[in-house]
């Protein structure tokens, strides 16, 4: 059994049921038999420990015991109960099924995770085997976070990934499948241990199956679950053996080479992930597309801390808005948003690959008119992946049908326009392959299929029925005009009775306890008891302030309406089964034309970002240039404009190894508050924008390919994880410094501001010295330690430039201009008193100011610079020390003879050998 750990932290020992056989019956009267029905609730808790139990009890889901005091406190519901234990009530709550949806999303957030009990036979069925036979109820899902389908759960605008994980036997690397289970998309791909929080901070899953072994694990078990919601499972579960079996029987392939060469960990990934499916979803299967192994170095790298930094999906507390993909998305559909998305967290790597996007992008913005065109259509489309995924499970509704004609119909309107504009100008080839899956033929039946069975008016769930157009099957019509005539029977024999009986307020009225029946105030209730009809209206049941009565008449009539109408849902429920197994058939054509018009959406939606906010195409190429004219901040300039406050100011940027004023590093100071941290991370995002495939926000800018992106802006502890601030910089610090490449491309804000003066600046010395002579990566570096300007007259390739400010009157104006040239203050006091710090404060920080400046502390900067020796001179010091270390160990390896050496002896020798190391 794999248990299952949800917020309510339950175990299988846990999770024991109460004692069973002191439970009582539910009306409160003592007795020491079980209910049947407590004694079923009973059993299919105890099968699923850790997870709350929503037990379907006619229109309700009631939980009971210490699940519905864990759910009634998270749902802020009411809290009653029904029957007893133990001498104590059995605390029960319930949510209606109608917006059981919403209880469950709020659950899911919270970290529980649901099991799902459905009656699975009908009442009237159960009732044959007995008067108090029991509904059969059956498991039919667990709900866990990362096996979500229903749209009111799920973000339409991202992928809900549940991933798995596993650590290579056969290397140190780990291997990851991550699959969507509500849209088909399924991954797999190995990664180093270095880059793994990164891509998993890529990839965003919302679940992760791990072994128990590797959670237990020191170095790996909180970092995850930092990441995402943990599931750990038994290390047998994670088989290669039993993955390729699994993915083959999956697939219903003999061999998997088709879809690319998987490691065993890879496999062992891939089939523990389709076991957990099969578990969640008791065994009903998801129309997943088959695994693609994405190259683990695929695309620009970008670590988790950049990520974070950069804010590219959420902001750093956590909103979507804010971000750069909210600033940039203009996307019309789920599938849409998910790709762009997609898009923006994996940056491309190869020139043309990158063009192919842009020529898309282009191609759209030259053509406003059939854009216009194409996005109507777009905003009409619904998530035609997530439908067809809720109908691989079983879960799809006649909505879900729906939504993919309607999707189909759209999208082969949208390939008729794309493809009218052929002849005009030549279709760029990511839009020209992408019309032509919006049109197969097996679509176009598909959706002709749907759309002639379907009414206008849809039920959610298929069991409602009255969701097949009229004339679309004459059998299903047939039991169509039983049923309403027999609703006209019933209102003409109302209104016989009212003239039978003179009682104008008699009503016929329906429920499930007693069919058909007929209903009085009490008053004439009580005086057709005593009239002559008394003998045909049988008295049935009294309720406040009614009485109801039952006929022979109304029975046979009862009888003939519940005929034809379970004839008429059996038979609308065998349509949608045979549509659905259409559709199902198609999924992978459906799921292709989804893509296609994914992208069209993605270049479309990226073309009227550039056309309304004035992006212009990047040029890419190979060099290691990095130049920008009126480079913008995305999302400041956005809330600028938004905020109506003056103008974002454009500013240039120059990287280069060419010329003979080039640069590949450049030092920025410059007074707080001037647009340092702006500037840096604007660059960043113009080159993930670029490389992403979009138009940028800038006058123009040519980009030579960047292969990692590094960013240490800001600081913040990572307390969780015992992390101070200054040891989240310095860690951030050290990712640069040993991963970065001559191709990488890093911005650094303020690096040692979190330590004292003289260490701080040290630091930022020698790591700037580092990336320029060192790692040779085109890098831009902002400080308030001034005295690093001075390093550009002895490091070739660095430059200094600074944020112009005006003095005036005694304060100071930001002009958010970028120039060459170095700062010679921080006006920091004048921004404490911007920010209303006492004026006794200020005055003090102003006298303690220029005693500071006239003091040695700041002087002799010129000097410092001077006097140390270089970068790579000191390094070559350094390395003569190791070589002399090195050759003494060597000098006393080459005098020795292993085989003579005793155990002892060569237990002293390791001891020599480590203290000539030590002694260094
Ligand atoms: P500190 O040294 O205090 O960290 P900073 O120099 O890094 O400050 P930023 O945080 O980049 O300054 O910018 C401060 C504010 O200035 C931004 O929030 C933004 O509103 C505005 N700003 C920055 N750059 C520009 C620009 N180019 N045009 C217009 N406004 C800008």
């Amino acid at each position: 059994m794999v248990q299952l750990h949800g917020k309510t932290g339950m175990t299988v020992q846990d999770a024991q049921p109460p004692d069973v056989g002191l439970l009582l019956e539910p009306n409160g009267t003592e007795s020491s038999r079980i209910t049947p029905m407590m004694s079923q609730y009973l059993e299919l808790k105890a099968a699923n420990p850790g997870l709350l139990l929503f037990y379907r009890m006619g229109d309700f889901y009631e939980l009971f015991f210490e699940d519905a005091e864990v759910a009634s406190r998270a749902l802020g519901i009411a809290l009653t109960k029904r029957g007893r234990h133990r001498g104590e009530d059995i605390p029960m709550c319930g949510v209606p099924l109608r917006s059981a949806d919403e209880y469950l999303q709020k659950l899911i957030k919270l970290g529980h995770r649901v099991a799902i009990c459905e009656q699975t036979e009908d009442p009237s069925e159960a009732r044959k085997r007995g008067a108090k036979a029991l509904v059969r109820r059956e498991i039919v899902r667990l709900v866990t976070p990362g096996t979500l389908t229903e749209d009111s759960l799920l973000d339409p605008t991202r992928h809900n990934y549940l991933l798995a994980l596993v650590r290579s036997r056969s290397s140190d690397d780990f291997a990851l499948a991550w699959a969507d289970i509500s849209t088909g998309d399924f991954h797999a791909s190995s990664i180093a241990p270095g880059s793994l929080l990164g891509e998993l901070a890529k990839i965003e899953p919302g679940e992760i199956i791990l072994p128990e072994a590797l959670l237990a694990d020191q170095q790996w078990g909180k970092a995850l679950a930092s990441i995402a919601d943990l599931t750990p499972l038994p290390s047998a579960r994670f088989d290669s053996a039993n993955g390729e079996l699994r993915l083959k029987s999956h697939f219903s392939v003999a061999a998997l080479d088709g879809y690319g060469a998987f490691t065993r960990a890879e496999l062992a990934a891939a089939g523990a992930l389709l076991d957990y499916v099969a578990l969640t979803q008791i065994g009903r299967s998801p129309a997943f597309s088959p695994p693609r192994r994405a190259p683990s170095a695929g695309g620009m790298v970008i670590d988790a801390a950049t990520r974070a930094n950069l804010e590219l999906v959420r902001t750093l507390g956590g909103d979507s808005r804010g971000s750069l993909l909210s600033a940039i998305d203009k996307t019309l559909t789920g599938a849409g948003a998910r790709l762009l998305a997609l898009r923006l967290s994996t940056p491309l790597t190869n020139v043309a690959d990158v063009n192919a996007r842009l020529d898309a992008v282009s191609f759209f913005l030259t053509e406003p008119q059939l854009r216009q065109k194409v996005r109507e259509n777009l905003a009409r489309v619904t998530d035609i992946t997530r439908a067809l995924g809720r109908l691989s499970l079983d879960r799809g509704g006649p909505r879900d049908l729906a939504n993919i004609a309607s999707g189909l119909s759209h999208a082969s309107e949208i390939a008729a326009l794309i493809q009218a504009h052929e002849s005009l100008a030549g279709l760029p080839v990511e839009i020209a392959s992408n019309a032509g899956a919006l049109s197969s033929p097996d679509l176009r039946d598909l959706c002709k299929a749907i759309s002639g069975a379907l009414r206008d008016s849809l039920p959610l769930l298929a069991r409602d029925g009255d969701f097949i157009a009229a004339g679309f099957c004459p059998e299903l019509d047939e039991a169509h005009r039983l049923k309403d005539d027999s609703r006209k029977v019933i209102a003409e024999l109302q209104l016989s009775y009212v003239d039978k009986t003179g009682m104008k307020s008699l009503k016929l009225r329906h429920n499930n306890f007693l069919g058909y029946f007929v209903e009085l105030s009490q008053q004439h209730g009580e005086a057709l008891q005593k009239g002559p009809w008394s003998g045909e209206f049988i008295h049935r049941q009294t309720t406040v302030g009614s009485m109801r009565f039952v006929t022979a008449e109304l029975a046979d009539l009862e009888q003939r309406i519940a005929t034809a109408a379970e004839r008429a849902l059996a038979l609308e429920l065998e349509i949608f089964s045979t549509l659905r197994q259409k559709a199902k058939a198609a999924d992978q054509a459906v799921a292709r034309a989804s893509q296609a018009l994914a992208a069209i959406d993605v270049a479309a939606a990226l073309a009227e970002l550039a056309a309304r906010a004035s992006y212009v195409r990047p040029e890419i190429d190979e060099t290691r240039d990095f130049i920008v004219a009126g480079g913008r901040h995305p999302v400041v300039e956005q809330s600028l404009r938004e905020g109506g406050a003056s103008p974002f100011i454009g500013n240039d940027m120059n990287l280069s190894e060419e010329g003979l004023e080039a640069h590949r590093v450049l030092v920025l100071t410059g007074p707080n508050m001037a647009g340092k941290s702006t500037f840096l991370r604007q660059n960043a995002l113009i080159a993930i924008l670029a490389q992403m495939g979009s138009f940028v926000p800038a006058r123009k800018a040519r980009i030579g390919l960047i292969d990692r992106l590094f960013s240490r802006v800001g600081a913040a502890d990572d307390l969780a994880r015992g992390r101070s601030t200054f040891m989240v910089e310095m860690l951030e610090t050290a990712a640069i410094l040993n991963q970065a490449s001559p191709r990488s491309f890093v911005i650094l804000d303020e690096i040692g501001r979190g330590t004292a003066t003289f260490d701080g600046l040290s630091i930022a010395w020698a790591t700037l010295e580092h990336l320029h002579e060192i790692t040779c990566c085109r890098a831009l570096f902002a400080t308030h330690f001034h005295e690093l300007t001075g390093l550009a007259s002895k490091l070739q390739h660095l430059g200094n430039i600074t944020m112009r400010v005006k003095e005036w009157q005694g304060d100071i104006v930001f002009l958010h201009e970028v120039h060459p040239g170095a700062a010679d203050r921080s006006y920091g006091i004048h921004v404490a008193k911007r920010a209303g710090l006492p004026l006794s404060v200020i005055r003090r920080a102003e006298q303690v100011l220029e005693r500071l400046e006239r003091s040695e502390l700041s002087a002799g900067r010129r000097e410092l610079v001077d006097e140390l020796p270089l970068f790579s001179a000191a390094l070559q010091q350094e390395e003569g020390q190791e070589e002399s270390v090195l050759s003494a160990i060597e000098h006393r390896l080459r005098a020795i003879a292993p085989d003579e050496l005793s155990p002892r002896q060569a237990l002293d020798l390791i001891y020599e050998l480590r203290s000539v190391v030590l002694q260094r």
